[in-house]
């Protein structure tokens, strides 16, 4: 399972409907309102 950077949630790399290429990352998403939030702030994301 992939986490949805977003929201935190589990989202399944098979089925995923949502995802972005970042930075030769693949990051998948649980809805297209993530999607978006991510493409339009990536960084503000990807602090662990
Ligand atoms: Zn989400």
């Amino acid at each position: 399972m992939a986490i949805d950077p977003v929201c935190k949630m589990e989202v399944d790399e098979m089925t995923a409907q949502f995802k972005t290429e970042y930075e030769g990352k693949t990051y998948y998403f649980c809805a297209p309102g993530c999607k978006k939030s991510f493409d339009r702030e990536p960084d503000k994301y990807l602090t662990e």
